[in-house]
């Protein structure tokens, strides 16, 4: 049965789920919201995608919707004292090797906003900031687009802390695996069911699940025996590697205000690559540019990418092969200058991808009461300010027509080999070779 009142059951407690949650329990106080997810929120190490060091923060978009998103975001990192300590307004120097610096450049004028942020020409830019860049690889870049307003987040401790206070405003919070959505046999979702057995039920459920979504569904394909839930070609779950070194004191003198690097390349060329500012641990980190999936059987029959098994998808296993996508990142952003620099923490992040990098935020067209708000494809972080915003306008039906079309669960998508950030490469051929015993 529908109960009257409507009620929020939300799976999973990274940037989309939280903003939803933080902004239903503003909107409605009175409202049961619950957040569930199989890690605490205040847990040392958890595996959502938005749980890292820090995050790019930036409305650079050569895509008009998304750099207006990340301006309306932004403007809440600027001013907003919950958000405001873990925005590092650090600027952002972005090696382009296509018109993406014109493009960006463009997109502000359209949308009437002003910003110190220019294209420089690579001369002029290797001296900027002390000639940090000075070493990178230049080749085939056109201009380099600094952007002094762009920066950094303190990605963890924001997402923390913007759940605390969700949680303070009465959103519950529920550490559970969820084995499967509960469908009625009308079709209709009312809730979950956790791997524990228990029910969850709800008016509304929404799958902020990530990279995870796509298995969800196909588990709750088959538990329900309703193949129109299952995600199809929707949905790719991506695993990309992440990798931080120390610096020394004076190194991080050097370091300590830099922007943020970011490697710009082309869809024959590959993905984006990015290297971020010093935590207050003098930890500087680098994303690599092998992104993969992981294609598994998920349940007879059935072949999809999907995060590792292990409760912690085996984030911190990380092979030979892929530590050193992160040595090549070092190099292409410090050249000689990061030679010596011994790499202390490696991680494999995994967020869902969809082939346009377009988020879903929409009803899931096959069950009355489900809907879907994930789909960050490696980029949906700095919007943490505002999806929530978005999320209730899609589920009370006033998105305007054309974010309705665009974050769509059903719509035609464009071919993956036009996005330079679509996995491409298999995990299993990324992995260490195994040692065969002596017999
Ligand atoms: C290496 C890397 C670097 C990135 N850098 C940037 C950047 O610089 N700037 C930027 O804007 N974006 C960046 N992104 C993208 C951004 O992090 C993601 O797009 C965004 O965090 C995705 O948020 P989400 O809420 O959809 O998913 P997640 O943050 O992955 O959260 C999903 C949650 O669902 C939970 N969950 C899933 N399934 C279940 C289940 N069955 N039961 C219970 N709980 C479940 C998980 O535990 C998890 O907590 C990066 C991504 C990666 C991987």
């Amino acid at each position: 049965m529908t109960p009257s009142k409507p009620s929020y059951l939300i799976v999973g407690a990274g940037v989309f789920g939280v903003s939803t949650a933080y902004y239903l329990i503003k909107k409605y106080p009175d409202a049961s919201v619950t957040l569930v997810d199989r890690d605490a929120f205040d847990a040392d190490s958890r595996v959502a995608a938005s749980w890292d060091w820090n995050k790019v923060v930036r409305a650079d978009y050569d895509d008009i919707v998304y750099c207006q998103l990340g301006l309306e975001a932004q403007d809440i990192f600027k001013s907003d004292p919950l958000w405001k300590p873990y925005f590092h307004e650090t600027g952002i120097y972005w090696m382009c090797r296509s018109d993406y610096a014109q493009d960006v450049l463009d997109n502000y004028k359209k949308l009437g906003r002003k910003a110190d942020l220019s294209a420089v020409p690579i001369d002029e830019a290797r001296k900027m900031y002390g000639g940090l860049f000075d070493d990178a690889d230049y080749s085939d870049v056109k201009e380099v687009l600094v952007n002094k307003t762009s920066g950094w987040a303190a990605a963890g401790d924001c997402l923390r802390a913007v759940t605390a206070e969700a949680l303070k405003l009465g959103v519950k919070y529920v550490v559970a695996e969820v084995a499967s959505l509960q469908i009625d046999d009308r079709g209709r979702c009312s809730g979950l069911k956790t791997a524990d057995g228990e029910t969850l039920t709800a008016s509304h459920t929404i799958l902020s699940t990530g990279a995870y979504t796509s298995k969800l569904l196909e588990m709750s394909a088959k538990a329900s025996s309703l193949p129109g839930l299952r995600a199809g070609d929707r949905i790719v779950a991506g695993g990309i590697t992440t990798g931080m070194t120390q610096l020394d004191e004076k190194s991080y003198e050097k370091f300590a205000t830099m922007p943020v690097g970011v490697q710009g390349y082309d869809a024959e060329r590959g993905p984006f690559i990015g290297s971020l500012p010093p935590t207050k641990d003098r930890e500087l980190k680098w994303w690599g540019q092998t992104i993969f999936k992981n294609t598994q059987e998920v349940i007879p029959g059935r072949h999809i990418s999907m995060p590792p098994p292990e409760q912690d998808y085996a984030q911190w296993k990380v092979s030979g092969r892929l530590k050193e996508d992160i040595n090549h990142a070092n190099r292409v952003f410090y050249g000689k200058n990061g030679a010596s620099w011994k790499m202390e923490k490696h991680r494999i992040c995994w967020d869902a991808f969809t082939t346009s990098s377009d988020f879903i935020i929409s009803p899931h067209s096959a069950s009355e009461g489900l809907y879907v708000a994930t789909c960050g494809n490696f980029h949906g972080w700095k919007f943490f300010p505002v999806l929530g915003k978005y999320v209730i306008q899609m589920l009370e039906g006033s998105l305007s027509s054309e974010l309705t079309e665009k974050w769509a669960w059903d719509r035609e998508r464009p071919d993956s080999s036009l996005n330079p950030d679509y996995p491409r490469s298999e995990m299993k051929d990324l992995l260490d070779p195994v040692r065969k015993s002596k017999l």
